[in-house]
């Protein structure tokens, strides 16, 4: 029976850099993963190829609408969708690839097939080239989430789909409902949008990104509507069913106490559930939570001994920064060091055009916990590199406490956005107050100058304002 010192099921991003990172310290490990190519839902089927259709739609609509602007004309623009999916394709290869390139590196064992936990410190690989039963010093679960639906919608429909088919759609819709105005529905809603299809957003809420700052997520529903997205807010969703046949074909989406909506397809993208079935986990004596989720202790041991879970799996944000520091922490412990994760300080981002990130405490958040605090507030209409790039939409707002000035929250609704909340999180991390963040030299013209600018602005005193 092979004998690894650690077993790590799922190579995506939780399971792949925990792999590296565990082979860097001196240990024999081994993953298990049932797809052919190694780096998980956020390589495969998420992160990566809607960057790649993220970024090639956005230059097809600044091609047709916004060149003229820079004296530049440009006839017949036209959209090869094929070559799109093409190019993202090739994307997604260089990552998988890149991924597999660093476990031969790293001298990392990979097993082809479905891990399954036997108890006992054994896995078992079945469905895959061979089967295999392993033996491990620690094992580590990193199987990820899977999209969840809503009672009524039937995501096995044609038609009806979650992100996988949204990234694949062989041809742009005439239009498209999106359920749920989160990160997927905002990313793809923007994508299909921007080649043409008439997209309708529906949202549970009152509001778009339910959990970020009010205010940023305001301004980011304004600025999706000029940009010709539509919303209905305050939608519950209660079914969606196909009709018709051939190309007339469509779905009816059924709104609470409202008018349906029919579209082309429809994008179901209402939150995601760990992907805990299948992995042996009642067998080997690891509970879950109320919520389906994995427990963990602080150090992201399960209740069987020997077993851990990082990412999607355990609480905490599910994305793939958060499940990559939680495999790093966790493979330092192991290595007798003392890894954590801070996940009050874990950015999010939204790759829309313009881009929402955020760190930290919202103002309604700081309110709840009754924190005093100032804000400050510097919009890209006064940064003279966004104007230079044609991208004033958004601005940044910097939360701190009232009294020692501490930084509690970082949002950000602009060009780079997540870029410049790299600054937020770094200072955050060392308890930087606002007056660090606005002592901090920043190069001009850039628009990191924002970020001081904002931080200034904390104490009133923003130059360009
Ligand atoms: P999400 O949790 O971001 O958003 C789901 C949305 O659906 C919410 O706004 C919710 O209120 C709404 N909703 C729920 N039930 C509804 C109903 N019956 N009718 C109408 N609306 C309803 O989830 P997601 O966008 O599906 O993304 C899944 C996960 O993937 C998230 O946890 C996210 O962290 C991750 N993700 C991250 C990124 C990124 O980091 N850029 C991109 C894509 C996905």
């Amino acid at each position: 029976m092979p004998r690894h010192d650690i077993v790590i099921v799922g190579a995506g991003p939780g399971g792949y850099v925990a792999a590296i990172r565990g082979a860097q310290l001196g240990f024999d490990v081994a993953v298990v993963e049932k797809e052919e190519a190694l780096g998980g839902t956020c390589v495969r089927v998420g992160c990566i190829p809607s960057k790649a259709l993220l970024e090639s739609s956005e230059r097809f609509q600044e091609t047709r609408e916004k060149l003229a602007d820079h004296g530049i004309t440009v006839k017949d623009v036209g959209l090869d969708l094929a070559a799109m999916h093409r190019r993202k394709a090739r994307v997604v290869k260089q990552n998988t690839d890149g991924v597999a390139y660093l476990f031969k590196k790293n001298r990392i064992t990979r097993y082809h097939g479905q891990g399954e936990l036997l108890g006992g410190g054994r896995v078992s690989v079945h469905g895959g080239e061979s089967n295999h039963t392993l033996e491990a010093g620690h094992i580590v679960l990193a199987t990820g989430s899977v999209p969840v639906s809503l009672p009524g919608v039937e995501l096995a429909v044609d038609l009806i789909g979650t992100s996988t088919e949204a990234l694949d759609y062989d041809q742009v819709p005439e239009s498209l409902v999106v359920i749920g105005a989160g990160y997927i529905g905002l990313e793809l809603g923007s994508v299909w949008a921007r080649l043409g299809s008439k997209v309708t957003v529906l949202e549970y809420f009152d509001r778009i990104l339910p959990g970020m700052d009010l205010e940023t997520a305001k301004e980011a529903l304004k600025v999706f509507k000029r940009q010709g997205l539509g919303f209905r807010l305050g939608a519950r969703v209660t079914g969606a069913e196909a009709k018709g046949t051939g190309r007339s074909r469509s779905v009816v989406v059924e709104v609470e106490g409202g008018e349906p909506v029919e579209a082309a397809r429809v994008l179901v993208a209402v939150g995601r559930a760990p992907a805990s079935a299948g992995l042996g986990l009642e067998r080997a004596g690891v509970e879950l939570d109320e919520r389906g989720r994995v427990r963990v202790d602080g150090g992201f041991a399960t209740s069987a001994t020997g077993v851990y879970a990082i990412g999607d799996l355990i609480p905490g944000p599910m994305l793939a920064h958060k499940a990559q520091e939680d495999g790093v922490a966790l493979m330092e412990r192991l290595a007798g060091g003392a890894g954590h994760v801070d996940y009050g300080l874990v950015p999010g981002i939204v790759y829309t055009d313009p881009e929402i990130a955020t760190v930290g405490r919202s103002e309604e958040q700081l309110q709840e916990e009754g924190i005093p605090y100032r804000k400050g507030v510097f919009p890209f209409t006064a940064n003279g590199r966004a104007r230079a790039l044609g991208k004033t939409d958004g601005r940044v707002k910097i939360l701190a406490h009232e009294e020692t000035d501490r930084v509690l929250g970082v949002h950000i609704i602009g060009p780079r956005a997540g870029d410049l909340i790299a600054e937020a999180v770094a200072g955050m991390t060392y308890h930087a107050s606002a007056e660090d963040l606005a002592r901090t030299i920043h190069a001009h013209p850039t628009l990191a100058e924002a970020v001081k600018e904002a931080a200034l602005a904390v104490d009133e005193r923003a130059i360009h304002l």
